[in-house]
């Protein structure tokens, strides 16, 4: 994939395979890879980490003062494969993916404050193009001039076995049935909340993968890659 760089935002749905489509992409395009979802996670952490968060609800304007507490870094790993998420100088890619985070993520990410910080992040990280975002608002919200917008979705019954089977072999001790129920909650809220909902932009192509593999879906996109880059 060689030729002028460009913006490739990918949106959609919770465990649509969008964070393993787009670090392909990334790979193969000598791309940065950069998954802000896991930025919202990690922020999600530091609130469960300092009391921030519990059962009874957030405590939205301390979460909101202890914004510019808030590091957030990604990291290649020893062998320079993946790109890893640091939280305040401390290794969080595993832990940022754990149920409890997974149960809070969403109200966190609805916070305007919240997502004013990701965002402007996010857009300084994407300054120079060369970048695969993904995520539930960069074709509309962080990158509405992307030159490449995917949405992503599938069937919830075949995302909810996916990421159960993900979390299995990550050792956690989880249901189907709560897995399914969280990423439905998580549907719900990503696409009603106030502040950059989730939802298609207009000229984004979906990308339905409830019944292709990720190499279908790879050749899919090259072709899309290869026509829209002759035109830069
Ligand atoms: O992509 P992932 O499922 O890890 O994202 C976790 C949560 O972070 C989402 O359910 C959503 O609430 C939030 N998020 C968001 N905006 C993004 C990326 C993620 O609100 N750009």
């Amino acid at each position: 994939m060689k030729g002028k760089k460009i913006i490739i935002a990918i949106d959609g749905y919770s465990s649509t395979g969008k964070s393993s489509f787009a670090r392909k992409i990334a790979q193969k395009s000598s791309y940065i890879y950069v998954d802000t979802g896991a930025m919202y996670r990690a922020v999600t952490l530091y609130c469960i980490e300092n009391n921030l968060v519990n059962d009874c609800g957030l405590n939205v304007d301390k979460i909101i003062e202890n914004l510019k507490k808030i590091n957030i870094e990604f990291i290649f790993n020893s062998t320079c494969e993946k790109s890893e998420t640091f939280l305040n100088g401390k290794n969080v890619e595993n832990k940022i993916r754990n149920v409890e985070v997974s149960n809070y993520v969403s109200a966190i990410s609805a916070i305007p404050e919240v997502r004013a910080q990701m965002v402007a992040l996010q857009q300084a990280m994407g300054k120079n193009k060369g970048i695969v975002m993904d995520g539930r608002d960069i074709g509309t919200v962080v990158f509405p001039d992307a030159e490449i917008k995917i949405f992503m979705t599938a069937k919830p019954e075949i995302r909810a076995i996916r990421r159960y089977t993900e979390l299995l072999q990550n050792g956690e001790n989880v249901t189907l049935q709560e897995i399914e129920k969280n990423i439905r909650e998580r549907d719900y809220i990503d696409t009603h909340r106030e502040t950059s909902p989730l939802k298609k932009a207009d000229d984004a192509i979906i990308l339905d993968n409830s019944n292709i593999s990720i190499d279908e879906q790879m050749q899919w996109f090259d072709k899309i890659f290869q026509s829209v880059i002759k035109k830069q």
